[in-house]
């Protein structure tokens, strides 16, 4: 596939990502929070996250700066890549839907916050992390670049690493045994698997 087409559909793809966002965004300034998670380390992460998933792909697709390090993929490279951004999305939407008022930029817990287990939360316990995890995997197989390609997935790494188990815990103080019986039947990322 020409390079060019491969960028304008991974930036449309993250244009549609942001666009799902828009609405949830504006009923979260709605929530009175009573337990904010929101340090430097989340700060950091959360700026990490902008870098790899949306500045340097921006410069990529905008600016000839990153080509020295352009590789080539082939056809169904690309064709997996599309799939991939498709499922990515609509999991997206999806556990923003399922998560509905519970849903939080940060690590938060809000005024009558209760526990989703139903949806896509139903076998596993962060699918937005899935959804952002198959984003970044759409980004190195539609953009052919060592730095721009592979920077989300290193990014996400670092992130979800650093906060995935302090939101665990986050909720097992909010909700205890619930969580804790939630947790034994479901998996973190993959339904069954891990
Ligand atoms: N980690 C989840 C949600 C990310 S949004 C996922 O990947 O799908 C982050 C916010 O969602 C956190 O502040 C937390 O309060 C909330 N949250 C995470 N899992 C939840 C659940 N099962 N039920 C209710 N709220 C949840």
């Amino acid at each position: 596939m020409n390079p060019l087409t491969s960028k304008i559909i991974f930036t449309i793809g993250i244009i549609s990502w942001l666009i799902i966002r828009i609405p949830y965004q504006r009923e979260q300034k709605q929530n009175t929070i009573v337990d904010d998670r929101k340090t430097l380390q989340e700060k950091v992460v959360r700026l990490l996250l902008l870098l790899g998933i949306l500045f340097l792909p921006l410069v990529y697709v905008l600016s000839p700066w990153l080509n020295f390090a352009n590789y080539h993929l082939p056809t169904w490279a690309n064709g997996l890549g599309i799939a991939t951004l498709a499922l990515s999305l609509w999991l997206f939407w999806r556990s923003h839907h399922d998560l509905g008022k519970n849903w939080s930029s940060t690590l938060q817990i809000r005024e009558g916050h209760t526990l989703t287990t139903n949806g896509v939360y139903q076998n596993i316990r962060h699918p937005m992390y899935t959804s952002v995890l198959l984003l970044c995997i759409a980004q190195a197989l539609l953009l052919a670049n060592w730095i721009a390609g592979l920077s989300g997935f290193i990014s996400f790494s670092i992130a979800y690493t650093t906060r995935v188990g302090q939101e665990e815990q986050m909720l097992l103080n909010s909700f205890g045994d619930e969580y804790e019986t939630y947790k034994q039947r479901t998996k973190r990322l993959v339904p069954y698997l891990f």
